[in-house]
């Protein structure tokens, strides 16, 4: 059976990006799409939408939500593979530089906006004439979709049959509230209750989507354990243990269409498994780019992140002495918070021949970085999934990885004797370790016949949204 899907998230590629979450739901609708699904995606609609060079257009419907004073109207476009996709357009709410607030923040009217978008996603389908079977909810900014259908929209004949999924992709970021604030949200006082969406005395978006969606997702399948554990469950990991016969680690996937280097029309020249001496171009251009003054055999490192200590920038901090000794170079591309913005500034300032910051988000840039590179450091406090490092073996750049999460998922130890592996991993996140790791990485590097090998296995590895699109259409199923 043909299934009707509504995949909503608060950003999409390429209409709005600011990490993982836009790629997954950017990519994971085509691929659901060509299983031969009616899948349709749903956002707010922001400035940068425009910049995403698709034709939007404004379709004849207006957005009332009962019980709410603010208005919404309907755009429409494609993504990739002929996916409708829906904006919501509210100009108050949406018409802003940034997508949740300044890099690190959020807008202080956050509960608004995203009680707003979350009732206008549900009045939007109605006026769409389309009945989801699942409604594909991602992240906090989305939680209170399950609650809402479970509560104000219980005996709405519109969704009686409507299931829904919540994929956490972060479960780092709430959306937890005032109490003082669950008013605008619409919901009654009787929900904020510990089998509610109260959390330790606040509202927690995030908390609703945990406890109301009928079935649960994380983006591997270690990081569905790793939640479920004191350490990195962010306080939920109560409610995840409870929900475990709910909750499921599906692997993200790599959009060949954007992440290629046999087509990329970003990186310096194109290259693949036959053609990896092709690659030098690719670093040769980031040589140029940034004026680094390098020996022939000096390896290219870099990181594409956000600058955040999930990221686990401060392992790299600590370990600058070290590696200020090494002949090394690093390239970083990254935003964030200001304390790891201004270490990297003052980095590169001290040692411009080998050290480049780029303090921006620069898709393309991100391309031709991870093209130019040979290795690609991540060494994370915690991963839900990470795409980065997948793109990297894409690249054949190599990852380095803390071994934690999706990384531990993705990326397999390479065992110089066997040749077998794409990368190099480590466990406890301290600098000792993580610079022992690279220790081991440079050495291989420096002997370029195992190198090539190395990367050669990370280039073959199938990382397909097929597969993993197959897999949510089980859940999708299972939750029917
Ligand atoms: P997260 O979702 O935690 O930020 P992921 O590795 O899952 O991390 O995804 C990050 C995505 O955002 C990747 O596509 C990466 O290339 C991209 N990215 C992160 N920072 C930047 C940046 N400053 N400029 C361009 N792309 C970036």
């Amino acid at each position: 059976m043909k299934l009707k899907i509504l995949l909503v998230a608060a950003e999409v590629h390429p209409f709005a990006k600011t990490g993982g979450l836009a790629d997954v739901s950017g990519a994971l609708p085509p691929a659901l799409k060509k299983l031969g699904h009616d899948i349709r995606v749903i956002m707010p609609k922001y400035p940068c939408a425009t910049k995403a060079g698709k034709k939007i257009q404004p379709l004849k419907i207006n957005l009332k939500l009962p019980g709410f004073k603010e208005k919404g109207t309907l755009f429409e476009s494609e993504l990739s593979g002929g996916v409708p996709v829906y904006l919501i357009r509210h100009d108050g709410y949406f018409n802003r530089k940034h997508i949740y607030g300044e890099p690190g923040t959020t807008y202080p009217d956050s509960v608004e906006r995203f009680s707003f978008f979350s009732r206008a996603v549900l009045e939007a389908v109605k006026n769409l004439d389309f009945k989801p079977d699942i409604i594909h909810c991602n992240d906090w900014h989305t939680g209170l979709i399950p609650v809402y259908l479970k509560s104000l929209y219980r005996k709405d004949a519109w969704f009686s049959k409507t299931k829904t999924l919540f994929s956490i992709h972060n479960l780092g970021y709430q959306g937890n509230f005032p109490h003082s604030h669950l008013k605008v949200t619409g919901l009654g006082e009787s929900l904020f209750r510990e089998d509610g969406i109260e959390f330790y005395n606040q509202i927690s978006f995030l908390k609703g989507g945990l406890m109301f969606a009928d079935t649960l997702t994380t983006v591997s399948p270690a990081y569905s354990q790793e939640i479920q554990t004191a350490e990195l469950g962010c306080g939920m990991e109560g409610i995840l243990q409870k929900r475990s016969d709910h909750l499921y680690g599906i692997l993200n996937g790599v959009d060949d269409t954007v992440w290629n280097p046999k087509t990329d029309p970003l990186i310096a020249t194109n290259y693949g498994p036959k053609s990896l001496s092709q690659k030098k171009q690719c670093r040769d251009d980031l040589i140029t780019m940034f004026s680094l003054r390098l020996n022939k055999k000096t390896p290219i490192l870099c990181m594409i992140t956000r600058l955040s200590e999930q990221k686990g920038i401060d392992l790299i901090m600590e370990a600058k002495d070290a590696l200020d000794k090494e002949d090394i170079s690093l390239v970083v591309l990254g935003t964030g918070s200001a304390q790891y913005e201004s270490f990297f500034k003052q980095w590169s300032r001290d040692r411009p021949d080998r050290i480049a910051t780029a303090l921006k988000f620069d898709e393309s840039l991100g391309h031709r970085i991870l093209a130019g590179s040979d290795m690609l450091l991540m060494p994370s406090r915690y991963e839900p999934c990470g795409l980065t490092q997948m793109y990297a073996l894409k690249y054949g750049t190599v990852p380095v990885v803390r071994d934690i999460g999706g990384l531990k998922n993705s990326v397999q130890e390479f065992n110089a004797k066997t040749e077998k592996g794409t990368g190099f991993k480590f466990k406890i996140s301290q600098t000792k370790f993580f610079l022992k790791s690279l220790q081991k990485a440079l050495s291989c590097f420096d002997q370029s016949k195992t190198w090539k090998k190395l990367m050669l296995n990370g280039m073959a590895k199938d990382n397909s949204w097929e597969f993993s699109a197959k897999q949510y259409v089980r859940l999708y199923r299972k939750s029917l």
